[in-house]
């Protein structure tokens, strides 16, 4: 399987899949409510169950991280795994009985490690858990397997054919891992020889698992070559220890990387588990607003905008207030050019996105004037925003038509001087228009004399007069 990316995102990994509609969903898609952590979201567009990937494409792939598993092997528990079987073969002594159980032991506790790591998390399994009872059984299904590939090994060497031979071994050496996989994640001997069960996790891993093949190979032989290393110098009695220490180490890493391997691919291998960087959900009321932009969006890039008109209306409900969700709805109603309900919509908009970010605001009131040529806000201290917003962007002819003749519009706004100083500067600084800025001034100084900012009119009076006598 290759990597899948969120359909309508394409640099967002998929963490979603809808089987029917054919499509994948990143996180940015699909929301999740923290309040309810059961929850199965559905699919944005047929509302149907969404299938979890899990860490499949979020997840680092393994042989990004090989350092990650020695580390992983130099825990507590690995570690005390290794000393024991380096310990018991210099002071154990050779009763059938007592290697039996060691040999339980160290398959139990390798099995934990892979079902450990294929849950993503960074913590080894501690040794005292695989003195248990059902260590043994473990043990000897594990054995099962071990002597039916060789079986067949003493079966393909009977032919005394070496093609037949050598394509035997390989195809063991290469379904082992599988077979050991399934093993310690399904704890049942049928799963673990069953061609089907190991031909999926080769399939869901595909070109990947040979990958994984070759590094177990290169480890499994790590403890070998070192013992051969160290034959020539070290006495037996040193090197023995040494090389059973290495065995359980380099065992562990192994396990690691074939625990986090089925972590990986997870989702293709049917076990799912969320890993320790899942998905943080939302609270409920941020969850429904996330949902409902996440859908809108995905039924716009669908081509369906009337439904997501409508899944935005019925989210504005509820967050009547809430910008991103109006937002949305205005250029939606602009995009598809639904022109009384955009100018519908536009009185309780634009004093919010007045107030919150004046250049939503800016750009609401430019699409409104392509709906209708002379739309003007029914809100004074709207028009005075825009405007101020509007002549800091140069856009001086749009600020002065939302201020002009503010005073008969709304006789009673009381901020009515400040406009109009504000008009002035529009009129002087950017159009270079000196006589309705001194008119716009004289109308200051005559009906508002109490004006809090007449030092800004005195002053710009000032620099008008200079600029009339020099112009
Ligand atoms: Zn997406
Ligand atoms: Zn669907």
């Amino acid at each position: 399987m290759d990597k899948r990316f969120c359909h309508y995102h394409s640099a967002r990994p998929a963490t979603w899949q809808c089987l029917p509609c054919e499509r994948h969903y990143g996180d940015c898609c699909v929301p999740l409510n923290a309040d309810a952590p059961d929850y199965i979201p559905a699919c944005p567009l047929c509302r149907d169950n969404l299938r979890f990937l899990g860490a499949a494409n979020t997840a680092q792939p393994f042989w990004e991280r090989l350092p990650s598993f020695f580390a992983y092997a130099l825990q507590s528990g690995p570690l005390s795994f290794a000393a024991l079987l380096a310990l018991a073969c210099v002071f154990m002594p050779s009763v059938l009985v007592l290697w039996l159980l060691l040999f339980a032991v160290a398959t139990k506790y390798l099995h934990g490690v892979i079902e450990a790591a294929s849950f993503g998390g960074h913590d080894a399994p501690s040794l005292i858990e695989a003195f248990r009872l059902d260590s043994l059984q473990a043990f000897f299904q594990q054995l099962a397997v071990f002597i039916i590939a060789l079986v067949l090994l003493w079966l393909a060497a009977d032919f005394h054919n070496e093609a037949i031979y050598w394509a035997v071994n390989i195809a063991i050496m290469l379904a082992l891992p599988a077979s050991i996989i399934r093993l310690s994640l399904d704890k049942s001997l049928g799963s673990a020889l069953s061609p089907a069960e190991i031909g999926q996790v080769m399939r869901a891993m595909g070109w990947r698992y040979l990958i994984l093949c070759v590094f177990l190979f290169i480890l499994w032989q790590s403890p070998t070559y070192v013992g051969w290393f160290l034959s020539n110098g070290l006495p037996r009695v040193v090197m023995v220890p040494v090389v059973a220490f290495l065995s359980g180490y380099f065992g562990v890493v192994m396990c690691a990387m074939m625990g986090y391997a089925v972590f990986q691919y997870q989702g293709e291998l049917g076990y799912v588990m969320a890993g320790d960087e899942g998905p943080a959900g939302f609270a409920a009321p941020e969850w429904r607003r996330r949902k409902a932009l996440a859908e809108a969006e995905v039924r716009v890039k669908e081509g369906q905008s009337g439904v997501a008109l409508e899944i935005l209306l019925e989210a504005l409900r509820e967050g009547a207030q809430d910008l991103k969700l109006n937002e949305r709805y205005h250029q939606l109603l602009f995009s598809v050019n639904a022109r009384s309900e955009c100018l519908k919509h536009l009185p309780h908009y634009l004093p919010l996105a007045a107030r919150l970010n004046p250049q939503l605001a800016v750009a609401a009131f430019l699409n409104a004037r392509q709906l209708q040529a002379d739309y003007l806000p029914d809100d004074p201290a709207v028009c005075e925003r825009i405007a101020e917003t509007l002549l800091e962007r140069h856009k001086a002819r749009e600020a002065l038509g939302l201020l002009r003749n503010l005073h008969k519009r709304f006789p009673d706004y009381p901020g009515i001087p400040r406009a109009y100083l504000l008009a002035a500067r529009g009129f002087s600084e950017e159009l270079g228009q000196v006589e309705p800025a001194r008119q716009l001034l004289m109308f200051i100084r005559q009906r508002y004399p109490a004006f809090e900012q007449m030092g800004e009119v005195v002053q710009l009076e000032a620099v008008l007069a200079r600029l009339g006598k020099g112009g």
